[in-house]
């Protein structure tokens, strides 16, 4: 089955076009075991280096499947490494979709002139149909697969799931076919239902938000120091599933209204509105602490930190913020950071 990539770093790419169109959506991921060097031959070095990794595989090639990459309108790094992928990635299908920053009427608008846009497109290079039937049918199967993680989710809250297990379902589910995701995750909830959760007493409650974190690793490294994450603000996690799209609605337009309506990225204005996200979410889950981290050179995320230290320091929720290298032998230096943060808390 033909494949579509999306490279986007706030998962506002409406998948159901994709599908709509019988074809499989594929969310592109970062690979911290590559090296960079070709993607460095087109992009300065204080640039996003997970970004960057992308290209790097952009560069070396994509599986024969993967017939198109969609990016999608995140930060500036995505936005502008759209232009060198037009200039050196050979593919035969290369669309910028112009997901809105702000969140009004005209974006409204905006959003479903460009999502018809990238309708139009599609049809012609792949000579398909993008009805409002097949629309709306791709809409119930991704609401099935958003309930179903949802629900999963909550496991993670009753002791049960692992961060890092949970991290891994949806990173699976983001890159393949959506009935077997269909089928895996209903069978994972069969299996969760069965199970006791488990207490330790020395672990801590997190919450963890910041940039794109694609490397299941990292949670794994975080839970090996006490860490549970227990609730996130992550596109590898809740924002993916965070409500349902309307059914009731005309496709397009409910398209685009989830995107739009769903919890704010760092990209998008007003970013500080994620503030009260998270302090929902802190105080639902009455976690022991925030974590954030940056992938190294993002902006976003960076430029959020100084106002999120504030606002959770007024409310006396511990908060520790991180600047990570997108490798894992950066891991270890790190190490003394969060033991000190579990120290405090
Ligand atoms: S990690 Fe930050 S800089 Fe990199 S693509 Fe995501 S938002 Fe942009």
């Amino acid at each position: 089955m033909v494949k579509i990539a999306y490279f986007d770093a706030c998962v506002e790419t409406p998948e159901e076009i994709i599908l709509a169109a019988d074809m499989v959506p594929v969310r592109l991921f970062g690979n911290p075991t590559i090296g960079i060097d070709k993607a460095n031959e087109h992009i300065p070095p204080n640039h996003c280096i997970w970004a960057k990794n992308i290209l790097e595989q952009a560069i070396e090639g994509f599986n024969d499947d993967v017939k198109g990459v969609i990016t999608t309108h995140g930060c500036d790094c995505t936005n502008r490494e759209f232009d060198i992928w037009i200039e050196c990635i050979k593919l035969e299908f290369l669309y910028f979709l112009n997901a809105p920053l702000k969140r009004n009427e005209a974006a409204l608008k905006f959003f479903i002139e460009d999502i018809k846009e990238l309708i139009k497109q599609l049809e012609e290079k792949f000579n398909v149909s993008i009805t409002p039937e097949k629309l709306s049918k791709a809409i119930k199967k991704m609401n099935q697969v958003r309930s179903l993680l949802r629900e999963i989710s909550d496991y993670r809250g009753k002791m049960i799931l692992k961060g890092s297990e949970f991290h891994d379902l949806v990173k699976q589910v983001q890159k393949m076919d959506k009935n077997k995701a269909l089928e895996i995750l209903e069978s994972k909830l069969k299996e969760l239902k069965t199970q006791k959760p488990q207490v330790e007493k020395e672990i801590r409650k997190i919450l963890l938000t910041g940039s794109v974190i694609d490397d299941t690793e990292f949670i794994r490294f975080l839970e090996s120091l006490g860490f549970h994450i227990i609730i996130d603000d992550l596109c590898i996690g809740t924002k993916y599933f965070w409500n349902n799209v309307n059914e009731n609605e005309e496709p397009l337009k409910a398209l685009a209204e989830y995107h739009l309506n769903k919890p704010i990225y760092s990209t998008k204005f007003p970013s500080y509105k994620r503030f009260d996200i998270l302090k929902n979410l802190a105080q639902e889950f009455n976690v022991d602490g925030v974590i954030n981290i940056a992938q190294k050179f993002c902006e976003p995320i960076l430029y959020d930190h100084p106002y999120f230290n504030k606002k959770f320091k007024e409310l006396g929720i511990p908060y520790l913020f991180v600047e990570i290298e997108y490798s894992r032998e950066s891991f270890k230096q790190l190490t003394t950071r969060f033991e000190a943060f579990k120290e405090i808390i």
